[in-house]
């Protein structure tokens, strides 16, 4: 019998199933998660929706080159926990990346069914199966080999820490994972809010990684507290990964960014997320108190959707975003864009800052901008965003949260000397290998790409994990 007993012709003309969703003014006052995740029924009949191309053009788009065909076809058997653990072989984090990736760039914006009509809803799909694996407790823990006596430091428990870590551990080998913060999980649990990725989900896949033995050591800044030469020569730690990220955030260098109530978002973020304000009935707010105060978030991409829809949640009275470019350029996940809008963000387009103004006391008081037009398209093929002459005005404002990127936090790659690195301080590696130009050292994720994905994180984690393994199995070194 097929999997799918939906004839394909039939399979064309069915509807997406739409994500059930938190109304929006209800959630734009909570912290809970504003996706509600597909029923089992809703999710079969999704999954029938797929035609099971020759070429799927989803797998082809997917960063880590997930099985899509055929997780989506076990779905259609009913077997959850076969899809889950089909989809499990190449992707480690699904219930984090089913709820994060920018998969309209990627899996969905491959799918054959876009291009004449809507796409199938994988990632609605692969968090379905990753929350039902987690729900019914039958989540299978991989074998792991026997002990080869080696051992592995990871330093950074981001996506690409704890992916690495989780390959690494199953091969058989030691392995230790240093963070410099109190939490782990990295960006997935100091960046991006409660309400787009509930925290018990990173929490719950570290203690898998505890259970299959890794160590983890938190509030250890390496580069500070112990150097990297330190843990490969008094702790004779095999081989390092760094997987530092990219969390040096960059400003707009513009008069008036050092006034009160002026914060970078990734300032913002960490401190509602790690000081627990999306709990506010137990706690305080650890940021100037927004509740009836007017929010100017700066920034396209999801930083700053996260900061001010965070804002909003935190009782912003108005809670505007500017940005230079127009709403087809944002780099950030087009659902973001969606529900902001739905939540009552302001958006104001094609408008720059110039300058953020304050009162005699120091405190912000408005942030004054100019409009922009599109010229001609920069490098990337992104119409460049042009100043109109004149056309300056103010918008009011106590609270100002800049987003506008991050860059790479230079500590490791100046207490490690034989370390390359780019003209602009991010670890030179090998993109097939991982390898660094230091023996012994390997590094991925944001500290070598710059601040990208989720997925591309956890890939890196992985092939640096591949040949960290065949590294410490033959001992042979070419950068
Ligand atoms: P990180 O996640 O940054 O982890 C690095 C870890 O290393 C951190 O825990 C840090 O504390 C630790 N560390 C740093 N220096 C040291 C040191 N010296 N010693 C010890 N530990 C150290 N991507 C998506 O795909 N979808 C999204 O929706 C999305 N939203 C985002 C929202 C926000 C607010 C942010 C900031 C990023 C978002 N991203 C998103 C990007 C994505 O989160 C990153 O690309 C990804 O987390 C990078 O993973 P990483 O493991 O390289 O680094
Ligand atoms: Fe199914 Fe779309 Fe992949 Fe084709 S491209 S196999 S329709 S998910």
């Amino acid at each position: 019998m097929p999997s799918n007993p939906v004839p394909v012709k039939e399979r064309m003309k069915l509807p997406r199933v739409v994500m059930p969703e938190q109304e929006p003014l209800i959630r734009a006052g909570n912290f809970k998660e504003v996706n509600l995740g597909l029923e089992p029924a809703a999710a079969l009949q999704e999954a029938q929706r797929c035609i099971e191309c020759a070429k799927p053009g989803c797998i082809q788009q997917c960063p880590v080159g997930v099985n899509i065909r055929e997780v989506v076809s076990l779905i259609c058997t009913g077997d959850i926990l076969a899809a889950a653990s089909k989809m499990r072989e190449d992707n480690a984090l699904p219930a984090v990346t089913g709820r994060v990736c920018p998969q309209e760039n990627q899996c969905e914006g491959g799918c054959l069914l876009g291009k004449r009509g809507s796409s199938i809803a994988i990632g609605n799909l692969e968090r379905f199966i990753a929350d039902y694996e987690r729900n019914s407790g039958k989540l299978g823990l991989p074998q792991i080999a026997p002990p080869t006596g080696k051992s592995v430091a990871i330093v950074g428990s981001g996506p690409a820490g704890l992916s690495a870590a989780g390959d690494l551990i199953q091969k058989g080998h030691r392995v230790r994972v240093f963070e410099a913060l109190h939490e782990l999980g990295g960006v997935l649990v100091y960046g991006i809010p409660e309400f787009r990725l509930p925290k018990a989900i990173v929490k719950e896949e570290i203690s898998n990684l505890r259970r299959l033995g890794v160590q983890f050591e938190t509030n250890v800044i390496v580069g500070k507290s112990v150097t990297i030469e330190q843990l490969m020569r008094d702790e004779k730690f095999d081989a390092v990964f760094v997987a530092t990220g990219a969390g040096l955030p960059q400003f707009l260098d513009i008069p008036g960014e050092h006034l009160n109530g002026v914060y970078s978002a990734n300032e913002f973020l960490t401190r509602i997320n790690l000081m627990r304000a999306y709990l506010p009935d137990d706690f305080d707010q650890p940021v100037y108190d927004c509740r009836g105060k007017d929010v100017v978030v700066v920034g396209g991409g999801n930083v700053a959707m996260d900061a001010v829809r965070t804002s909003k949640r935190l009782g912003a009275n108005k809670a505007t975003l500017v940005y230079r470019r127009s709403e087809v350029e944002m780099p950030a996940r087009r659902e973001e864009v969606h529900h902001a809008r739905q939540e009552g963000i302001e958006f104001q387009l094609l408008t720059n800052p110039v300058e953020l103004v304050g009162d005699e006391k120091g405190w912000l008081t408005g942030m004054k901008c100019v409009r922009m037009e599109l010229g001609e398209p920069d490098e990337k093929g992104r119409r460049r965003p042009v100043e109109v002459k004149g056309s300056e005005f103010i918008i009011p404002c106590s609270v100002a949260i800049i987003g506008v990127g991050t860059t790479a936090n230079p500590l490791i790659q100046s207490t490690t000397p034989d370390l390359g690195v780019t003209n602009r301080n991010y670890i030179i590696a090998n993109p097939e290998t991982m390898r660094t130009t230091k023996k012994g050292v390997f590094a991925g994720g944001d500290i070598v790409t710059g601040a990208a994905t989720v997925i591309l994180a956890m890939g890196a984690g992985r092939k640096a994990a591949a040949s960290i393994n065949d590294y410490l199995t033959n001992g042979v070194w070419e950068h």
